[in-house]
């Protein structure tokens, strides 16, 4: 049996799998990004690989992944990444990885062979490998989290480009967005924009049991907060999840008039909350796209969760070997 280790770095967590050929996951764990990247400059790769071996040192990984061969592993890292010299050239959310030749250093520490990608790409090559999109072969991928990021599926394989689907612009004079715009989709969709919205809402006085939690200190609101009050019948949590659904479907009529899609799949943290806002989005999305576009567009809730970007990254490998061996071949 052969297995990969699929690595998946997100400005919080850190999640490490070791995945078959088949995409099934044998053993997993998941570590804090923060505590590592705080920890110094020069020691996160060190602490990540130190997880690395730990994790496969553990009695329960060794009995999982008894007689198998591990063939590599596949990173997908949460930034912009130079995939020829395997670096990430920037991560805005995870500090001190800014310039890192983690392929390079992961090949040496490991002696196998290593391939990086962006985080949301590898997620939405998970959603090919063995998610929602296993039977698609053009689709685009959001991931709903902390922010928005994105992946798109073409022809059968993941297109390598930046998608920064969070970094279309939705209000043209809109909210500052930390990427230096205004108006950006990740400023209305996102965790980061769920709190922003409940927050100014509660300043300029509305009405909200929202204003009851954190023993009265509702900047320490999440959106996980806003996500139950607004399954308690909280009219300004209803009504930010319904916004985020409203602004997510302007984002997706864009995608859907210039890809040729089959389908639209979401996923990422706060995918729990797709009830609150999956009725708003499909009505704007179908409204605003051309016609013609929208009749055979399915849009589908990730079935992986917060493991697709481990699992593709695992994939992405798998991926590469068998593109060069066909090469050698
Ligand atoms: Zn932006």
């Amino acid at each position: 049996m052969k297995i990969a280790i699929g690595i998946d770095i997100g400005a919080t967590n850190t999640k490490i799998i070791l995945a078959t050929e088949e995409g099934r996951v044998l053993q997993d764990l998941q570590i804090r990004t923060l505590s590592a990247a705080r920890s110094g400059p020069d020691r996160v790769d060190e602490l990540l690989i130190k997880n690395v071996r730990d994790f496969l040192n553990d009695e329960k990984t060794k009995a999982a992944i008894s007689g198998a061969d591990i063939v590599g592993i596949g990173i997908g890292v949460a930034g912009l990444i130079d995939r020829k010299n395997g670096k990430i050239i920037k991560s805005p959310n995870i500090a001190s990885v800014d310039g890192l030749p983690i392929r390079e250093i992961f090949e040496k520490e490991f002696s196998l062979p290593v391939v990086i990608e962006n985080d949301a790409n590898a997620y939405a090559y998970g959603e090919k490998w063995v998610g929602a999109g296993m039977q698609k072969n053009n689709f685009i991928v959001l991931t709903l989290g902390t922010g928005l990021g994105g992946g798109h599926i073409y022809n059968g394989e993941l297109y390598e480009g930046p998608f920064e689907i969070g970094h279309v612009i939705i209000e043209p004079k809109g909210r500052f967005c930390p990427c230096g715009s205004h108006g950006c989709l990740e400023s209305y969709a996102s965790g980061r924009a769920i709190i922003d919205r409940a927050i100014t809402s509660l300043e300029s006085g509305v009405k909200s049991s929202l204003a009851d939690c954190c023993d009265g200190n509702y900047y320490k609101i999440t959106p996980e907060i806003v996500f139950h009050k607004a399954l308690d019948g909280d009219n300004l949590s209803r009504e930010i999840f319904r916004e985020v659904g409203h602004y997510l479907g302007i984002g997706i009529s864009n995608m859907i008039n210039i890809f040729s899609l089959e389908a639209v799949i979401i996923g990422g943290g706060l995918i729990g909350a797709w009830d609150l806002f999956i009725e708003e989005l499909t009505k704007e999305a179908f409204k605003r796209s051309f016609k013609p576009y929208v009749s055979n567009i399915e849009i589908l809730k990730s079935t992986m969760a917060k493991d697709a970007g481990s699992i593709g990254a695992a994939g992405l490998l798998f991926r590469k070997l068998s593109v060069n061996r066909g090469v050698l071949n």
